[in-house]
């Protein structure tokens, strides 16, 4: 058990979707949070890495600084994505290390896994099949970082742990058109389709493929419990257990929000990966369960979405 009393823990990425998260959720706990300004350190150089870490001295990181997108970004952005994850991550662990930070907890997704891995996926389906082409790179990078965690914990005795998120969504999100995910993209769409009177939003692909969502305050608290609770070399999967379909997600979109239009398909966009379920037997086994569900998560989005867009976002 790690005890956070009084400890200082750096989240790195703070001002993303996943690290807002872990801010909001950290400051329940009587310990002292850690962040700082792209402008004053850039993560992605060595030196600006190890001089925070070595001046700054955490008990504790948790690594969600990442570069992130939807499927379109990753498939059009390859050397960014690649690139910026394993310099990111490669940097923070082994600074981490050399300034004898005491647990580090890394983050991971989903995309790791096999294209056509058995569902739902459990934790040891990793690198036992090809991965999904459209976020290869980002996924290789992302595996890089589980596997740099363990081999600092082999060779060094560091309590290096990992977590791997489902698809996330949640206030912060990326509502952007053509880098955003899928539920923040259907979010806007449908919304703007209700203030423009339009008949018909249009969803990419065939609309079958079947993904879960993690609300991110869920994945945050996931992620406290597992620093707390969890020393071990292999990675953890944090998700909900259940999925829908594309389809039926935007249709649960366009409940929430009171569209009464049609949705049309564009197969000339990609599915991507067919299924994406995790299994979560071993942290439920532990003691954890995510508790939003998604009907109320998209609600609660929806309004963070329309305040941010009302404060110009
Ligand atoms: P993935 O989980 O890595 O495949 O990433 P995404 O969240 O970007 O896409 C999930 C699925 O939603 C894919 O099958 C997409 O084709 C589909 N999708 C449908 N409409 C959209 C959209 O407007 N934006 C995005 N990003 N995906 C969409």
């Amino acid at each position: 058990m790690f005890d956070l009393h009084g400890r200082r823990v750096w989240v790195a990425g703070h001002r993303g979707m996943v690290g807002s998260a872990v801010v909001r959720r950290l400051a329940r706990e009587r310990c002292s949070v850690l962040t700082v300004e792209r402008s004053a350190v850039d993560l992605r150089r060595q030196s600006d890495v190890e001089t925070w870490i070595a001046e700054t001295r955490p008990d504790a990181i948790i690594l969600a600084a990442a570069k992130v997108g939807g499927i379109h970004a990753n498939d059009t952005h390859p050397a960014e994505f690649i690139y910026d994850n394993l310099v990111i991550e490669t940097n923070i662990i082994h600074a981490a290390w050399r300034s004898g930070v005491g647990k580090l907890l890394f983050l991971g997704s989903s995309c790791i896994y096999p294209k056509f891995a058995p569902q739902p996926m459990t934790e040891d389906a990793l690198l036992t099949g090809p991965l999904e082409p459209t976020n290869q790179w980002y996924a290789i990078a992302k595996i890089a970082g589980i596997k740099l965690c363990q081999a600092y914990r082999r060779q060094y005795g560091c309590d290096f742990i990992s977590a791997m998120p489902t698809n996330l969504y949640g206030p912060g999100d990326n509502f952007s058109r053509t880098s955003s995910h899928v539920l923040p993209a259907l979010i806007r769409k449908v919304h703007e389709a209700v203030e423009h009177g339009q008949e018909t939003v249009e969803v990419w692909g065939t609309g079958r493929p079947r993904r879960e969502f993690l609300h991110v305050d869920d994945l945050a608290d996931a992620l406290v419990f597992m620093l707390r609770h969890y020393s071990g070399e292999e990675h953890l999967n944090v998700g909900t257990g259940t999925d829908v379909s594309i389809a039926e997600l935007a249709q649960t979109v366009a409940d929430v929000i009171g569209y009464r239009g049609r949705f049309s398909f564009d197969a000339s966009m990609p599915d991507g990966t067919p299924r994406k379920l995790m299994d979560v037997g071993r942290l439920a086994g532990l003691g954890w369960r995510a508790r939003m569900d998604l009907r109320t998560g998209i609600a609660q989005t929806c309004d963070w979405y329309r305040t941010a867009l009302n404060q110009g976002l």
